[in-house]
């Protein structure tokens, strides 16, 4: 059991197939207390109740700081501690540089960018008090090889903005020991492109991964573990590639 008692918040878990979901059921299978935040409470919920006994599911806009906080609090009125973060809820868009709209912009940034920052925000004070934790980050290989995958220039922008970003908290946060670490997955079948990937370009995209396959959720759900776990006690700021050699750098 590599997190035995630990409490972990997982954002954007309820999604069924997703790689918050395949991550929350890693966790509670390592004995972890797992609380599953999303957008929608009932999902949330459901999703919580799937793992067994003693899992927690909330809502919450990770966009929206009074929404944050107020889970958080929550939790810490539930649990008594948090050890680990993993800032997962995304959003992506399939569109060109000339296409994106203030909007669009705002919308993907908002969700990967800012909603990483603020939950980061919400839980480092409670990881000082504890004298410790660990938060990862999803960034993707998007950020690493400048899109061209299937989300537009926005969510790569917004991607290796998450990747500067844990740098830094891992660097500021390190002497309170808490770790921050960042994933980078290649293409991992999900629901995010909404079924609007066509197939050739699926099989043009696993026709360049050495590993010859797309990933799955469970794959970058181990990564996670690894990352969450003390048997990654001395790692802070690294990105970890899970995309079957799509990017070897
Ligand atoms: P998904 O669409 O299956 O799940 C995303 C979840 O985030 C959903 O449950 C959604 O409700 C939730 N969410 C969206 N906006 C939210 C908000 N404002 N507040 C709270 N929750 C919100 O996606 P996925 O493929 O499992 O992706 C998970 C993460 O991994 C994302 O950050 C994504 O960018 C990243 N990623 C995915 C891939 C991939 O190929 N699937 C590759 C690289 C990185």
């Amino acid at each position: 059991m590599l997190l035995k008692n630990k409490v972990a918040i997982i954002t954007g878990a309820a999604s069924e197939r997703g790689i918050g979901r395949a991550t929350a059921m890693c966790f509670a299978s390592q004995g972890a207390r797992v609380v599953i935040l999303d957008l929608d409470e009932a999902a949330a919920q459901k999703a919580a109740s799937q793992l067994g006994e003693g899992h927690l599911g909330l809502a919450a806009n990770v966009t929206d700081p009074d929404a944050v906080q107020r889970a958080v609090t929550h939790v810490i009125n539930t649990f008594g501690r948090i050890d680990v973060l993993v800032n997962n809820a995304g959003i992506t868009q399939p569109v060109k540089t000339l296409e994106i709209s203030v909007s669009d912009y705002n919308r993907i940034l908002d969700v990967n960018l800012k909603g990483t920052l603020l939950m980061s925000q919400a839980v480092i004070p409670v990881m000082q008090k504890q004298g410790g934790g660990s938060v990862i980050c999803l960034s993707s290989v998007s950020a690493q090889r400048g899109g061209g995958i299937f989300g537009g220039p926005h969510y790569s922008a917004a991607k290796a903005g998450v990747l500067g970003l844990t740098k830094a908290m891992a660097r500021e946060f390190g002497p309170d020991q808490i770790r921050f670490n960042a994933l980078t997955p290649g293409l991992i079948h999900t629901d995010i492109t909404g079924g609007l990937m066509q197939d050739a370009r699926r099989h043009a995209i696993i026709d360049a991964i050495p590993l010859g396959r797309l990933g799955r959720a469970e794959d970058v759900a181990h990564a996670a573990l690894f990352l969450a776990s003390d048997l990654s006690a001395y790692l802070t700021g690294i990105t970890l590639d899970v995309n079957g050699g799509m990017l070897i750098h």
